[in-house]
């Protein structure tokens, strides 16, 4: 029998790479439903290759437009659309690859129904990793993750015991700026903040990597998935990337995943787990690295990382006020409204205001951890504005 799994995020990078797996695999699965976003020009191939039998659009005019072309097509939009895939397609998995907030509701709705759920959205544990996770538990669902690192440290804890973990230890390149000191950033241009040296991803994550948020979101992730206290998350810097990351135990023995740059390795993994199979990546030959290297990591010249573990030890909607505020910031760099250093500042004052106007709430129930987000958004927003105008 095969496998059919409901495919959020279809156009972006872990979403088009998935489709390869899927390619790859299809005795194994089928596609029975996909979304997009903005970038519905995908959508004729992939209904053409996988004949699936659902689709959600961002925009309702383009539901209808699809509606009308593929009538035998159950399409729906907007956030909702993506929630009735889930729970209309009968599918057996959902694999999240969206961006953004708008991720973590079709998780947890993921999880209510049951499905076997393949997690490459940051979000759903950064904003809300208490709540997915007690209810994966609950649900006795494991979430498998497609995050590279994350990937390589669920690898890693296989066949052993948790109890006898010391501690993990996530791999960071260092991004487009690992090369230059603090003072070197106050100028750098959006094109060279976007030049990541070893993974093509998408823009925001490759600004995320060069401020090291990215990294810090993976630590919140890890400390979710791996039920693992912040003390014994490391992250070390390590611009190979060839170690995606290692899981140290008691008797000092670290078990670590090495592979090429490739995400479908990773995708393949969650998607076939616990089995392996054959497939075209361009395999590692060691003699070809050379040498590997290792750096010790830096709170103060990657403050983000430091605040990501501050918000995440403190908990509730912290993490969401943190996502929100960075989303925003992100992206008015990415406009060139703000500087690169900027997105530093506005992250660390939204977090100030947030907690000074007692909005940080322990036990922050869906609906304030969204909100939480998208008031710091907002706020990030709105300072700008006022700026601009001055
Ligand atoms: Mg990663």
């Amino acid at each position: 029998m095969k496998t059919s799994v409901v495919l959020l995020g279809a156009s972006g990078s872990i979403g088009s790479q998935t489709l390869d797996v899927l390619r790859q695999y299809r005795d194994r699965f089928e596609l029975a439903a996909f979304s997009v976003g903005r970038r519905t020009e995908i959508i004729d191939s992939v209904i053409a290759e996988f004949h699936p039998g659902f689709l959600t659009v961002k925009e309702e005019k383009d539901a209808e437009f699809f509606r009308r072309k593929y009538p035998e097509i159950r399409v729906y939009s907007g956030d909702e659309g993506l929630l009735e895939l889930i729970s209309q397609s009968g599918a057996d998995m959902v694999i999240n690859a969206l961006t953004g907030y708008i991720g973590l509701r079709p998780t947890v709705c993921a999880l209510e129904c049951g499905k076997m759920l393949a997690l490459a959205n940051k979000e759903s544990l950064v904003m809300g990793g208490k709540i997915v996770t007690d209810l994966a538990k609950k649900k006795g669902i494991l979430i498998r993750p497609i995050d590279s690192e994350h990937s390589a440290i669920f690898q890693a804890l296989q066949g052993n015991k948790k109890e006898q973990v010391e501690k993990l230890i996530i791999t960071a390149s260092g991004g487009s700026f690992r090369n230059r000191t603090r003072k070197e950033l106050e100028n750098v241009t959006v094109s060279e903040a976007l030049a990541h040296p070893n993974w093509s991803m998408g823009k925001k994550i490759t600004i995320d990597s060069a401020t090291m948020m990215n990294k810090g979101f993976e630590v919140i992730e890890a400390h979710w998935l791996f039920d693992m206290d912040y003390d014994r998350i490391e992250t070390v810097l390590h611009p190979e990337s060839i170690v995606h990351s290692l899981v140290e135990y008691k008797d000092g023995a670290m078990i670590a995943e090495l592979g090429t740059a490739d995400m479908r390795v990773p995708i393949q993994y969650a998607l076939l787990y616990p089995e392996r199979m054959p497939n075209t990546t361009k395999k590692l030959h060691l003699p070809d690295i050379g040498s590997l290297t290792f750096r010790e990591m830096s709170f103060e010249r990657y403050p983000l990382l430091k605040l990501a573990y501050d918000a995440g030890r403190q908990g509730g909607n912290l993490g969401a006020a943190l996502n929100g505020a960075n989303e925003a910031a992100v992206k008015l760099f990415l406009e060139e409204k703000i500087s690169f250093l900027d997105i530093e500042r506005y992250v660390e004052e939204t977090l100030e205001v947030f907690r000074k106007n007692g909005m940080y709430r322990k036990d922050a129930d869906l609906e304030n951890i969204l909100e939480s987000d998208h008031w710091a958004y907002r706020y990030v927003k709105e300072k700008v504005k006022c700026l601009c105008r001055h």
